[in-house]
């Protein structure tokens, strides 16, 4: 550990603040999304700018400290923090510049999607991004990126255009097609492992209002449901999205009584398309079945981004799986509705989200983001507000994603892995692992960034 000396002068270098384990906002600092995960850094640095970051990055490494990079706090393994290792907090850099002329958003990393869906939203103009507005917008870009708008947009990475990054030496750059342009590359989907993004400027899509929420079905009725959103989907426009769930019914307002507490599937629509053939694209959907709970209606982009927030508010024990999917076939229909059909907790669940569409346009290799030609990402996510449960959320989870490996088309997405899937970053970089590899060896060539989907440096 560091000499006291040594902190006390990096604290006056810097414009931001430290906390150290006897200070009292220390305990809250060190909570993030998964209540599963308990560290102890030494200290964080609370980061106000980029040179906060790159003395931060220097203090590390001239303590032989540990480090890990913390933004919305929201990664599932708890990468954010470090065990007796410095953790540099993005969490209060939160400027968001947009220029609505040009359709261009300068985003400070410590801002959630919530933040950036506000912002966006005050100029008629979106940001593809996830399905829970508590997110960091950091952690996921890094990783890729999905949400409602992925079929009509791409993932959150196709709409970057610039980074500004501090590297494992300290020095700040910009990655984009012209500077760095390998970085660049390599930042789109390749985590946190190439150094600290102070800024990210991504292009923005003229999207305020959409025609979206859930519709659910009975749990018998599941096989019939999860072919349905197969065929309807896959030919479909662009600007219909639906993710498929297993749910339980939350027990809560405004969900009618006799629905409450009832394991069943569901798809939550989002629709970005012409108004006035909103009848035209749903009658076939409402028809097939029909669902014993329809609430798809109209809404502003930030409400279906945050629809779902009440239900998974940080604090929750949270242990997730993921595959990459790409055909549902009867067998891989019956295993999901088996697990589908047995979920652990009321809060665990089952999401199949696509990334085809406008995802599917970009190649294979124009970003680390390899697997373009799959449809859906999975996530197995087992979930609970009681920490006695853990085991059985941690078993159900680990029960179906076993189940689920011959219907997987390999890898996963990596923004849904725990630490015991670090096997898989190979496979879930698959055509670019190598490329990825080479890279790290050049910006990070001694691993310094290692606490992510931690991509080796190449050897040779
Ligand atoms: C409830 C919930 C819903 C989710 N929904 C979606 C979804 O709809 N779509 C989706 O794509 N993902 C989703 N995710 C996954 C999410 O993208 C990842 O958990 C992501 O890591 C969260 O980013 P963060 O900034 O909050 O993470 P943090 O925990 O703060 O950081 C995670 C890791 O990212 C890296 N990192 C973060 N910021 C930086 C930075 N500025 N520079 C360098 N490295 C950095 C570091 O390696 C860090 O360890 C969801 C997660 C949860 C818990």
């Amino acid at each position: 550990m560091a000499a006291d000396i040594e902190i006390e002068r990096l604290r006056t270098e810097l414009q931001g603040r430290i906390i150290l384990p006897q200070d009292s906002e220390y305990d809250e600092a060190r909570t993030i999304y998964n209540a599963m995960i308990e560290k102890r850094p030494a200290l964080f640095v609370k980061c106000k700018n980029k040179h906060d970051v790159s003395k931060a990055v220097h203090f590390a490494k001239t303590n032989n400290l540990e480090v890990s990079v913390k933004a919305g706090g929201h990664n599932g393994a708890g990468l954010s923090l470090v065990d007796s290792g410095l953790v540099i907090d993005l969490s209060e850099m939160k400027e968001i510049d947009i220029d609505p002329k040009k359709g261009i958003a300068e985003i400070a990393p410590g801002n959630t999607l919530s933040d950036v869906d506000k912002a966006t939203h005050e100029h008629g103009l979106a940001l593809p991004v996830g399905v829970n507005g508590n997110t960091g917008i950091s952690g996921l870009t890094l990783g890729g990126g999905l949400g409602f708008l992925t079929r009509k947009a791409g993932l959150t990475i196709d709409h970057l255009i610039a980074a500004e990054v501090v590297l494992a030496s300290g020095e700040i750059v910009t990655a984009n097609e012209n500077s760095h342009p390998d970085l660049f590359w390599a930042l789109r989907g390749g985590g946190g492992n190439f150094g600290v993004v102070v800024s990210f400027t991504f292009t923005l899509v003229p999207i305020k209002n959409v025609y979206a929420g859930p519709m659910l079905w009975p749990i018998e009725k599941a096989k019939e449901v999860m072919q349905f959103f197969d065929n309807h989907t896959k030919d479909a426009s662009h600007d219909l999205y639906g993710f498929f769930a297993f749910l339980t019914v939350p027990d809560a307002n405004p969900f009618p009584e006799h629905l409450r507490k009832k394991n069943v599937c569901g798809i939550v629509w989002c629709y970005t398309g012409a108004s006035d053939k909103i009848e035209e694209v749903f009658e076939p959907i409402r028809n097939f079945g029909p669902p014993i709970l329809d609430f798809v209606g109209e809404m502003p982009l930030p409400t279906l981004n945050s629809l779902f927030d009440w239900l998974y508010p940080p604090g929750l024990h949270l242990y997730w799986k993921g595959h990459y999917v790409n055909e549902l076939t009867d067998s891989c229909i019956a295993t999901n509705t088996e697990y589908g059909a047995n979920l652990p907790t009321t809060r665990s669940t089952m999401h199949l989200y696509p990334v085809d569409g406008k995802a599917h346009e970009i190649g294979q290799q124009d970003t680390a983001w390899a697997h373009r030609d799959i449809r859906w990402v999975q996530v197995i996510l087992g979930v609970t507000d009681d920490p006695k449960k853990n085991g059985l959320i941690m078993d159900w989870s680990k029960r179906y994603y076993e189940a689920m490996v011959p219907h997987s088309s390999g890898g996963g997405y990596v923004n849904f892995t725990m630490q015991d899937d670090d096997a898989r970053v190979k496979e879930s970089y698959g055509v670019n692992f190598d490329r990825l590899s080479e890279l790290k060896k050049k910006f990070d060539p001694e691993n310094f960034f290692h606490l992510n989907q931690n991509i080796k440096p190449a050897t040779s």
